[in-house]
């Protein structure tokens, strides 16, 4: 019997590893081509400030419509992208659309809010990274007040000189810092101490539960604290109930990000949701979309 159960076991690891095998190839295979193929676009996120109900800023977010597969996640293809390479491009592609969008929003009379931009830290190469902002801005004539770079604090466990010295280097550009999905993995209460960042981004896994969760809550709130002491922005991410926000306000977070108030919207949709005359109270009863 256990050798009929180890057996299963075998085949069903088998045919697990050749559908992950052949996704793998599949995903890397079309990487290659889309780019070149204007296979990938940007969403954007509002960002909201809920003491005043404003629009604090938008996220970018890159999705990937494969021509016979359909939309691809980014959860998917952008660990295989760091993995092969492609991150590269994608980011380069991702930074100068963004920028070149939201100056173009702005220039059609938009509220002037920052945009926030993804940077990977796999293969992280300092030099490249400052270069790529600095012709992000310079093609698209955005301001650099209003490009935000999100890094995660993965980039931490490389070599820490090389990042104290791109992010004062980014500092020195003028744009604005912001370590994304706060809390999990290697968080180090120091590096809100020790580096020039402008924003938080607590992780949404933080967030889920929070208003039964007396532990998340607690962190949740020594994380506040020390950033309103250090002027930091913290950004709740994932906010997607009423009670949720309540709570949140209840304990004096400012800004938050998620379904709640409105899901990644298209170029067309976040134009539309930053000119709204009408606030923001009708986006958070539903009807918006990808
Ligand atoms: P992230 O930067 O932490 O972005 C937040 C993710 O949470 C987004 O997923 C967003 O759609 C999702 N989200 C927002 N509000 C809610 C909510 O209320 N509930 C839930 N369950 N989810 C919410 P998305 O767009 O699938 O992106 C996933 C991750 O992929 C991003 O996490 C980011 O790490 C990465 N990513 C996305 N675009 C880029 C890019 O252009 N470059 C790079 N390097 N990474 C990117
Ligand atoms: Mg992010
Ligand atoms: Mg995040
Ligand atoms: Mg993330």
């Amino acid at each position: 019997k256990a050798k009929e159960v180890g057996k299963n076991h075998i085949e069903f690891f088998d045919e697990s590893m050749k559908k992950d095998f052949s996704e793998r190839m599949l995903i890397n295979s079309g990487l290659r081509e889309a780019i070149d193929e204007n296979q990938f676009r940007m969403v954007y996120q509002p960002k909201i400030n809920i003491e005043n109900n404003t629009v604090s800023g938008i996220e970018a977010l890159i999705r990937w419509t494969h021509p016979i597969h359909g939309e691809i996640t980014p959860d998917k293809f952008i660990p295989l992208a760091e993995e092969s390479g492609f991150i590269f491009q994608i980011d380069e592609w991702a930074i100068v659309e963004s920028c070149r969008y939201n100056k173009n929003m702005q220039d059609r009379g938009a509220p002037k809010v920052p945009v926030s931009v993804n940077m990977s830290a796999k293969h992280f190469n300092h030099q490249r990274i400052v270069n790529m902002v600095k012709t992000a801005l310079d093609k698209s004539g955005l301001a650099p007040e209003y490009l935000t770079i999100e890094i995660t604090e993965t980039v931490f466990l490389k070599n820490e000189t090389d990042v104290f010295g791109m992010i004062a280097e980014l500092k020195d550009l003028g744009v604005k810092l912001s370590i994304d999905d706060f809390g999990i993995g290697y968080s180090s209460l120091t590096h809100l101490v020790d580096l020039p960042i402008n924003e938080v981004k607590l992780d949404k896994n933080f967030i889920r539960n929070i208003t039964v969760d007396s532990k998340k809550s607690t962190i949740v709130q020594v994380i506040l604290e020390l950033s309103n002491n250090l002027g930091l922005d913290v950004v709740a991410e994932g906010v997607e109930t009423k009670g949720e926000l309540e709570y949140l306000k209840g304990i004096n977070c400012k800004e938050i990000q998620g379904f709640y108030f409105s899901k990644p919207l298209s170029k067309e949709e976040i134009f539309e949701f930053l000119t709204d005359k009408e606030g923001l109270k009708h986006w958070s009863e539903g009807g918006t979309n990808e």
